[in-house]
């Protein structure tokens, strides 16, 4: 479940040993390969290597070096080259002002034109950049946000990551991140969120650590995954699953899971997605638009039943603590939920809930007590400290009784349950310290949670 999203297997460089290089990738688990072309000859070949082994796509492209050399004629082959059926990016492209080998103006021009050919075919671009990232950026803001795509390799600052990411590009990082000296790209690294990044080895150049200064192959994905394994406190599984789904997204390549997940492994936590129902429709959820938390798909056609869920849990022995999570809200079900998290309190699982607080209003009675016992500690979605903003917010179904009862239900909570925190979402415009003193004073935990990052 590895997609090497930039290689360059069409190089000399694999004339005498294609194959095993590409056994060696499946070995460690990348599942394809996008071939990335460089000129008219060698995007050709791309395609060709596409048509020969199944794992592999080609992306079109001339590289921003060549723009001086590029006439009218070698752009209409390449342009002819655009509508091939495993043809899933145009790249690469983009403004290389450190080799300074074509005129700057030569590839402004060129990159234009990538873009125009990647708007009509649909399809993303594959972003060179290097020292022009402030013309690489304007260049894409002259397209109102169609442009889509993936900024290869990056090098840039912290502040070109975000710029790039409002434009809701992905962001990948070669070898070069596993460097003991490359703290400024483990800082940009920071900026992006895990489900932007992409993985790619740029292969043959910038082999990671271990094998620094040789060739590069898709294989030596396995060095770098667990690097940003690290950085992202993640798992290595984490990181290949919500690339590689990010990576079958943005280039239209293999299947995508939809069939909703209703236990589902992050770090070494188990989380169940019990339902799809909740009594609100927060501004900041993506439930209806887009229901993936961290590479799974968790839309549900139909709430799973509690055989199925004590099915799909297995063996929780292993886990750090089992989490009523999803993006609906558990409370919804309390048979389900009580029946489950009692089988796992039988099991010595440490339970946690994750909830809205609206429970007690969603079953029409206070539900804390029958919640004692079976979970230990509980994550309430606080959102604000503004009663009036609540519903602004949160769109609940209660209206103005919502906040009032969620309060008490924090109250609740805490004569019940041993462990128990308030949650916001860290969004522009919330009191972050209005909503910490809540929670000190009503003496629960208190947990910012990122803007766009559930699980
Ligand atoms: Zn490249």
């Amino acid at each position: 479940m590895i997609i090497d999203t930039h290689a360059h297997l069409d190089f000399k460089d694999y004339r005498d040993d294609i194959d095993e290089v590409i056994e060696r990738a499946g070995e460690v688990g990348v599942e394809y390969m996008i071939n990335v072309g460089t000129t008219v000859a060698s995007s050709i070949k791309s395609i060709e290597l596409a048509k020969q082994y199944e794992q592999i796509y080609a992306s079109i492209g001339i590289h921003p070096n060549e723009a001086s050399k590029v006439s009218g004629e070698v752009w209409s082959r390449l342009e002819a080259l655009a509508g091939g059926n495993k043809v899933v990016a145009i790249g690469e492209t983009g403004l290389d002002y450190y080799r300074d080998r074509s005129k700057k103006e030569d590839q402004k021009r060129l990159f234009r034109q990538h873009i125009e050919l990647s708007l009509q075919h649909n399809l993303p671009v594959i972003i060179h950049n290097r020292e022009a990232s402030d013309d690489c950026l304007e260049i894409v803001r002259e397209y109102n946000g169609k442009v889509k795509g993936v900024v290869h390799c990056f090098a840039g600052t912290v502040e070109d990551a975000e710029e790039f990411l409002t434009l809701g590009f992905h962001i990948s990082f070669a070898g070069p991140i596993t460097f003991p000296k490359a703290d400024n790209l483990r800082e940009a690294l920071k900026a992006v969120p895990v489900e932007r990044l992409l993985l790619e080895t740029d292969c043959p150049f910038l082999a990671p650590q271990p094998k620094r200064g040789k060739r590069n192959e898709p294989s030596y994905l396995q060095y770098t995954i667990p690097v940003l394994a690290e950085l992202y406190k993640l798992s290595v599984e984490d990181i290949k699953r919500v690339t590689a789904l990010s990576a079958k997204n943005l280039f239209g390549i293999g299947t995508v899971n939809t069939k909703g997940e209703i236990a589902y492994v992050i770090r070494n936590s188990l989380y169940l997605n019990i339902t799809s129902r909740c009594s609100n429709r927060c501004v900041f959820c993506s439930r209806e638009t887009a229901p993936y938390v961290k590479g799974y798909y968790l839309g549900l056609k139909e709430d799973p039943t509690v055989e199925e869920l004590i099915d799909a849990i297995g063996d929780p022995s292993g886990y750090d603590e089992v989490v009523f999570c999803g993006f609906g809200e558990s409370t919804e079900r309390m048979d389900v939920l009580t029946s489950v998290a009692g089988y796992l309190k039988e099991k010595g699982v440490t339970v946690r809930l994750d909830t809205n607080g609206l429970g007690d209003l969603i079953n029409g009675r206070s539900i804390c007590e029958e919640l004692k016992g079976l979970i230990d500690t509980i994550c309430i979605s606080l959102n604000t400290n503004i009663e009036e903003d609540y519903q602004k917010l949160c769109h609940s179904e209660f209206d103005g009784k919502a906040y009032p009862a969620l309060i008490s239900f924090i109250k609740k909570a805490r004569d019940n349950i041993p462990d128990v925190m308030v949650s916001i979402v860290g969004m522009p415009g919330i009191d972050v310290e209005g909503c910490r003193k809540i929670a000190e004073e009503l003496g629960v935990r208190f947990r910012v949670r990122e803007y766009n990052n559930v699980g």
